[in-house]
């Protein structure tokens, strides 16, 4: 049984993906994918060895060996040019790791038509990257579980340029149009959050910042945003 942040993940992967997850831990979310005969084929990738070792003995326990492959790599070092892969999922680390991985395998992403990305923290900077290499958001989920908010970005290749404002950076475009429970209760508590920093800048008395200046175009972002709900 997934957890509902990694079912909503493997909802994004089209049916007959060739999938690499890359960070896969125990390899829980290809193994289910592969069970359930929604991918045609996966690499789970790990850079540490214990996570690898853990995806090995899962795909080796429930007789996956020709589905699913375990692959001990950095990032996108785990697909190979023969693989064929055309959907990559990236779950449970922080945005910047996620932008890095994606940053330093480029030429692996060739064939790659597909992301489904959940960053736990620093989705903006994601977006950015997403957007700056021709991958359109086509989807956006937002879920509270476990006491973590989390969001799920699924972006396709395409040819045309994409841009995205800074409130869709910030906020996610799909998310942003939709304004759920779980979003504005997020940005409430983001709001409380960038208020609290700048009035502790103000306080130190620190000469006006760049990293001010972003709190407070953050803070406006929000009050925007949040406007217009009750
Ligand atoms: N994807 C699973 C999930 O969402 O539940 C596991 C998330 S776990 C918190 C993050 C995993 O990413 C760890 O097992 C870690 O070893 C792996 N990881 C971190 N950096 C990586 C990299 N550069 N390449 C491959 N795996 C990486």
């Amino acid at each position: 049984q997934l957890s509902r942040r990694l079912a909503v993940v493997g909802s994004f992967v089209k049916p007959g993906a060739r999938l690499a997850d890359i960070g896969s831990d125990h390899a829980y979310l290809p193994a289910n994918l592969a069970l359930n005969q929604q991918i045609s084929w996966g690499v789970a990738g790990e850079v540490v060895r214990g996570p690898y070792e853990n995806a090995r003995r899962e795909i080796s326990r429930l007789g996956l060996e020709n589905v699913l492959q375990a692959r001990l790599a950095d990032g996108l070092a785990a697909i190979q040019p023969d693989d064929r892969i055309d959907t990559v999922t990236i779950a449970g680390m922080g945005g910047p790791l996620i932008r890095h991985i994606l940053e330093s395998g480029v030429a692996q992403l060739k064939g790659v038509q597909r992301l489904v990305l959940e960053p736990n923290v620093g989705e903006a900077t994601v977006r950015e990257w997403l957007a700056a290499n021709q991958f359109a958001i086509s989807a956006e989920r937002i879920l509270a579980e476990d006491g973590h908010t989390y969001e799920i970005i699924c972006a396709d290749r395409t040819t045309t340029p994409v841009s995205y404002s800074a409130a869709e950076v910030l906020f996610g475009p799909y998310l942003l149009q939709e304004k759920s429970a779980v979003f504005v209760a997020k940005w409430r508590r983001e709001l409380q959050r960038a208020q609290h920093a700048v009035a502790q800048m103000q306080r130190a008395k620190v000469s006006p910042t760049a990293h001010l200046a972003a709190a407070n175009q953050k803070i406006e972002l929000i009050k925007g945003v949040l406007a217009d709900v009750s």
